[in-house]
């Protein structure tokens, strides 16, 4: 569906999101609806709750990444860029950084250096809280640091772009502000729908203000409920970061000492939606950023698109990132890529 061929069928709307994706357990959890819908009419309460009546206005159904086809124009010009990326690995040189980020910290790090150079405000990020992920723009070293890190559970990260478009700009986030965002996949896609132009070339607010996207690897997340298994099993107070590896989920915790927990045990948990996805890399984003293909301690990066060129050499050269002069293993990318796809095309036909 795009918002060219509206057909103003008030059947539909909110009612189509619940019935389409909703009920067939197909919600990622993104969180976009909520900020697209003009009427605040969606609520979120780890998926999105319909408040009041609504206007079949068809925003929320056209910006779903899981509604419909991805648009042809979109994949066209991304299937362009991901044939000319860049892949390099790479990993933050600042400490601070380093020591509470999930692999190399570029992420973090390229962020921290986009604020500096004066080319965004702040960034829309997954920031994390009692061990649950929460919205946020962070705008400080601080924050941003408090960010790094990853929750292998749906981050309703958007909601963050709520109160930046309508809190006014009371504290100075108004909607003009210029943002990054980093997001999973799925997340990426949803926020290239909002940016997707109509037939007069303008594109939904807020999505205006995101100046460049960094996409995370994803393999699958996993339900909330995980945590309080994982809460029940062990006393999670000093867990410090969450890892998964090929032999399962790692715990690491303040003191030093870790916790595997087997795949075969969490497996329950990974939530439905993620079975069809066929997305490794986030082919959508500027700079794709995860752990495959490079060894510990270090970030593969898949550098797409001009803007993401730009910021990737500007942090090298300013110092904000250090290269290794290592390539990441491109086999291990496409063969987890494959996976992902294979099991996106059986569980689509299960
Ligand atoms: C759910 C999930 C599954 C992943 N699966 C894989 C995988 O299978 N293979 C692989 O190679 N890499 C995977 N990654 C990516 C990898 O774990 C690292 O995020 C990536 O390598 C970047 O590391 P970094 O040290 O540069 O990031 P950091 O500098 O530590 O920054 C991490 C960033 O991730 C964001 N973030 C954290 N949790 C979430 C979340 N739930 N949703 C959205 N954003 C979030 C934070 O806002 C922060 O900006 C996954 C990430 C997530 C969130
Ligand atoms: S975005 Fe439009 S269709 Fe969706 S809930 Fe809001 S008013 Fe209804
Ligand atoms: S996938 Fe995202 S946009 Fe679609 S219903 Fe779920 S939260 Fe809303
Ligand atoms: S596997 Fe796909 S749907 Fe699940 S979190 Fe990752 S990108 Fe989103």
């Amino acid at each position: 569906m795009d918002r060219n061929t509206l057909n103003g069928d008030l059947t539909t709307g909110f009612r189509k999101l619940k019935s389409d994706i909703l009920d067939k357990g197909l919600c990622t959890g993104c969180s976009i609806c909520t900020v697209m819908c003009r009427l605040e009419n969606i609520a979120f309460d780890g998926h999105p709750v319909m408040r009041q009546e609504c206007a079949s206005c068809q925003l929320c159904n056209i910006v779903c990444p899981r509604a419909g086809e991805v648009s042809r124009n979109l994949q066209k010009e991304w299937d362009t860029l991901d044939r000319h990326a860049i892949i390099r690995s790479a990993r933050s040189t600042d400490e601070g950084i380093l020591k509470v980020c999930q692999d190399g910290g570029v992420t973090t790090s390229l962020l921290w250096y986009a604020l500096n150079a004066g080319l965004i405000k702040g960034a829309v990020v997954s920031g994390v809280k009692d061990l649950k992920p929460i919205p946020m723009i962070a705008t400080t070293y601080e924050e941003l640091v408090s960010s790094a890190g990853v929750r292998y559970s749906p981050s309703p990260t958007f909601q963050a772009l709520l109160y930046h478009s309508r809190d006014g700009g009371s504290n100075g986030r108004n909607h003009s502000t210029k943002l990054g965002l980093v997001g999973t996949p799925c997340q990426v896609l949803a926020m290239r729908n909002m940016q997707m132009p109509d037939m007069e070339g303008a594109i939904l607010e807020p999505s205006d203000s995101i100046e460049f996207i960094i996409g995370l690897f994803c393999m699958e997340q996993f339900d909330s409920k995980l945590t309080e298994y994982l809460r029940n099993k062990m006393d999670l107070q000093n867990a410090k970061k969450f890892k998964m590896t090929k032999d399962g989920l790692i715990i690491n915790f303040a003191d030093g000492s870790k916790a595997l927990v087997e795949h075969a045990e969490i497996k329950r948990f990974v939530r439905s939606n993620c079975r069809i996805c066929a997305d490794f890399t986030s082919k959508y984003a500027d700079i794709s950023v995860g752990s495959a293909g490079s060894p510990a301690g270090w970030t593969t990066m898949i550098i797409r698109s001009e803007i993401g060129r730009s910021i990737y050499y500007g942090a090298l050269r300013c110092g904000f990132i250090a290269e290794n002069p290592r390539s990441p293993k491109m086999q291990v990318i496409e063969n987890l890529s494959g996976k992902k796809m294979e099991r996106s095309a059986k569980s689509r036909l299960d």
